[in-house]
């Protein structure tokens, strides 16, 4: 199927009020917010709407729900999981929110940003950034992710192992409900027990019960200096062990510590310009490091020198370079943030992001691979991740010369290969990108029973016709 047109009437009342550049209804102009990023879904819509402001969205929201038109949330179009792409029918509205993208205020004495959801997480950052303060989210989709989708999600990234994940950044949000309603919860109190917690609903809610508009969003004082590393050891439990050695020594100094095995790595080296291994030799796994302080004294350099010397003398580094200026920062950090374009431009994967406790990370990593490799002779098992929040991304990369599509059509059996061995120890399925469309089928066996049920009654409550980004996150009942 393509695009079903709207309704003309509800056509010119959208154009009334959103005004033409804010209706699209031409494919070649709405094509692009019916693809996902990784190219997995190929969707329709009968329009794409771009609301400025909360009150336009509310309009326009109101009159899709009078109108039974189900309707799709989007932000900067980067899920991993193809929450923000609509399905194959053509009926559903993409509501864009692009559009919405001032910076209201930042409060230095709360520490907080009050912004629209269509502000990049990049220019939100570098706005707080201009003011000596940080925004401490960063993922390497922050160029085109935006503060309404890294909330919608509850994103993670590289710094949750020190502030937490979006959730814990959102003090206020405003949302516009399925049948136009504005919810505003915009306050910037860190204590404010009163009644149920409304905005952490709607955080991770991924776009199913509500369109966020606004949020204020925790700042904190920005880094007057950093140490940055790249280390490479000779396996998950080595990472593990470096993470252990710094957190011993002073756990609120990391910033990140993220996780690299060598077959990842040596796609980024050889698919990514200007990413070669700025190490002695390939090894079997790496560890980027970070660590950042409000302190501009050189304690972190000793910090970070004294774990690594010990380190490389009890043989858990084998090798190691620290970044001597921003510029080497930020080649160290381009290495890290270029796996998943490498993975992409590598053929098809199948992404597992998975979550177990730290401890089990090894037996994850040996047992997931061995079993991986057992069902597809020559997969390329490429997994990286944010290892100190215990989340690793299990990629999975079509053997080398291999039919992508083939390969792809036994996502479900590589999934549930990973997911089984996940569940053995006690992990999720679904650590930071969310359910979308693409784990919606995992649902019932993970979350079944009174939980599911809930958040069925949940979305019930709030949703009745189910027009709210159908088809994501709750399997069919
Ligand atoms: P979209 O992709 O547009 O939407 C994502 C979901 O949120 C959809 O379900 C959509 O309906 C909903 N949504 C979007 N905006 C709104 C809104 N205003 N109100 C309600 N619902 C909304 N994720 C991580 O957590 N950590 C990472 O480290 C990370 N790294 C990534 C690296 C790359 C290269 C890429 C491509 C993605 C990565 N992601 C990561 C996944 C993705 O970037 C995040 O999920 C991000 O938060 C999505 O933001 P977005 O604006 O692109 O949302």
């Amino acid at each position: 199927m393509s695009q079903t047109p709207l309704p003309p009437t509800l056509h010119d009342a959208l154009v009334q009020i959103l005004g033409p550049s804010g209706v699209l209804t031409n494919p070649a102009d709405t094509e692009a917010f019916c693809v996902d990023w990784r190219a997995l879904y190929h969707g329709h819509c009968a329009a794409v709407l771009r609301p400025a402001n909360t009150e336009d969205c509310a309009k326009a929201v109101a009159l899709c729900h009078a109108h039974n038109v189900p309707m799709v949330p989007q932000g900067g179009n980067t899920s991993m999981v193809g929450g923000a792409t609509p399905d194959s029918s053509g009926h559903a509205v993409v509501i864009s929110t692009t559009r919405m993208n001032q910076i209201h205020n930042i409060d230095h004495a709360d520490l907080t940003m009050t912004v629209d959801a269509g502000v990049t997480l990049k220019a939100a950052q570098d706005a707080a950034s201009a003011q000596g303060l940080l925004l401490p989210l960063s993922i390497s989709s922050e160029g085109s992710a935006d503060i309404g989708g890294i909330l919608a999600t509850n994103a993670g990234g590289n710094n949750t192992v020190r502030y937490g994940n979006a959730r814990e950044l959102a003090l206020g949000l405003e949302a516009v409900l399925p049948d136009g309603n504005v919810l505003n919860l915009m306050r910037k109190l860190r204590k404010d027990n009163t009644g149920y917690a409304l905005r952490q609903l709607l955080v991770g809610s991924e776009g199913t019960l509500g369109i966020i508009t606004q949020a204020v969003i925790q700042l904190q004082p920005a880094p007057r200096s950093r140490e940055t590393a790249l280390c490479a050891v000779e396996s998950p439990q080595g990472a593990l062990n470096l993470f252990a050695a710094f957190r011993k020594q002073d756990p609120s100094a990391i910033h990140a510590f993220e996780f690299m095995s060598g077959t990842s790595m040596a796609l980024v080296n050889s698919l990514i310009e200007g990413a070669s291994l700025p190490l002695e030799a390939p090894a079997p796994a790496y560890v980027l490091v970070e660590l950042a302080s409000p302190r501009a004294d050189d304690s972190l350099r000793s910090l970070m020198e004294d774990v690594l010397g010990s380190a490389l003398e009890d043989e858990l580094v084998t090798d190691a370079v620290l970044a001597e200026s921003e510029s080497q920062r930020q080649s160290l950090w381009m290495i890290r943030e270029e796996h998943a374009e490498a993975q992409k431009r590598a053929g098809a994967s199948v992404k597992n992001d998975v979550s177990v406790p730290l401890a089990a990370i090894p037996e994850f990593i040996a047992d997931a691979t061995k079993a991986c490799e057992a069902l597809i002779p020559g997969i390329r098992v490429a997994p990286f991740g944010h290892i100190g929040d215990g989340n690793i991304h299990f990629n999975l990369v079509q053997p080398e010369g291999a039919d992508p599509t083939a390969f792809l059509a036994q996502d479900h059996a590589m999934m549930d290969t990973v997911a089984e061995i996940v569940r053995k120890l006690g992990g999720s399925f679904s650590a930071e990108h969310g359910v979308g469309q693409l784990k919606t089928y995992m649902m019932p066996s993970w979350r079944g029973g009174a939980e599911l049920q809930t958040m069925r009654r949940i979305k019930a409550a709030l949703d009745p016709q189910d027009l709210m980004n159908p088809g994501k996150v709750l399997p069919p009942a």
